[in-house]
């Protein structure tokens, strides 16, 4: 019997999860088929309803549904818990599903080898995905600042999931911080209405855009242009999407073929 996997959001059709799980599905021989479901706001639980009835293995949650996914969990992982979503969803049997959040191994992993002795972090932006990376940094001791154009949310993120001493302030700030910082994340979605900041001397330090294809481009154009070394999204995609291949199928897919996968996916549609 083909199980079935997915990804639930809204929007959803631009997706390349799919492509990224798929293609792991058929490289190693498992049956399963890997769906992108578009469900409105307000319908997650009716949609685990169906799933329930129809072999599923477990599913991938993203926006908007990230922390109704966890409240809908009868069992969740610390992590999950400790950042209030989960973007993965195992299925149980019966109507149980155990919560995950893979996002916080997935920007671990995207990003490198971390120094807490050395690396100093802004983080550019206090919105769902700087939560997950948040807790990742603060977990590896690493020094943090959180700049945020709402600078509240930032002040509210530092104190939930920042490590003693983590700062916050207005992103209009970003050059004063910029200066001492080792590595750079850029989390806002900025990248959407064509913006991006303007960069001091790199000097090989790390400016990591958690975004991707069109959005990041210039941002990572610009970073790369004065020096830094950059990286984007989609090594992070790539990354979150294993650890849930893994936690599904007790397996570690190949990062980079699904890494190809999705840059060829994103060459053809630009
Ligand atoms: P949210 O909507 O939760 O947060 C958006 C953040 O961007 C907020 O901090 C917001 O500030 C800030 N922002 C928006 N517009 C501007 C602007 N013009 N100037 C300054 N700051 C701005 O989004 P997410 O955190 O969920 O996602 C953010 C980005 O990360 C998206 O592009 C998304 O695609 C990408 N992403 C990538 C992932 C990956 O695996 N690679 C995973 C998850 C997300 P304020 O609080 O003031 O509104």
């Amino acid at each position: 019997m083909t199980k079935l996997l997915g990804v639930i959001g809204d929007p959803i059709a631009h997706s390349l999860s799919p492509v990224i799980h798929n293609g792991w599905l058929r490289d190693m021989g498992f049956n399963a088929v890997y769906e992108a479901m578009q469900v409105p706001e307000g319908e997650f639980q009716n949609a685990l309803k169906t799933l329930e009835n129809r072999d599923c293995l477990g599913i991938n949650i993203t926006l908007p549904h990230k922390a109704n996914a966890l409240r809908c969990a009868s069992e969740a992982s610390d992590t999950a818990q400790r950042i209030g979503a989960a973007n993965t969803l195992t299925f149980r049997g019966g109507n149980t599903w155990r919560a995950d959040n893979t996002d916080v191994p997935g920007f671990i992993k995207a990003l490198g080898a971390l120094d807490p002795d050395r690396d100093r972090a802004v983080v550019l932006g206090a919105g769902g995905s700087a939560r997950a990376i948040v807790h990742a940094l603060s977990v590896h001791g690493i020094e943090l600042t959180i700049l945020n154009r709402t600078v509240s949310k930032a002040e509210a993120l530092a104190h939930d999931l920042g490590a003693r001493g983590t700062k916050a302030d207005d992103i209009d700030q970003y050059k004063d911080y910029l200066e001492s910082a080792t590595i750079v994340i850029n989390t806002t979605s900025m990248g959407y209405g064509g913006n991006s900041l303007e960069l001091p001397i790199g000097n090989n330090r790390t400016f990591f855009d958690i975004s991707y294809g069109k959005i990041s481009a210039p941002q990572l154009e610009h970073a790369a242009a004065r020096g830094w070394q950059v990286k984007d999204g989609l090594t992070m995609l790539v990354a979150q999407a294993a650890f849930s291949f893994e936690i599904w199928f007790g397996e570690m897919p190949d990062l980079a073929a699904g890494l190809n996968r999705c840059r060829a996916a994103l060459r053809a549609t630009s």
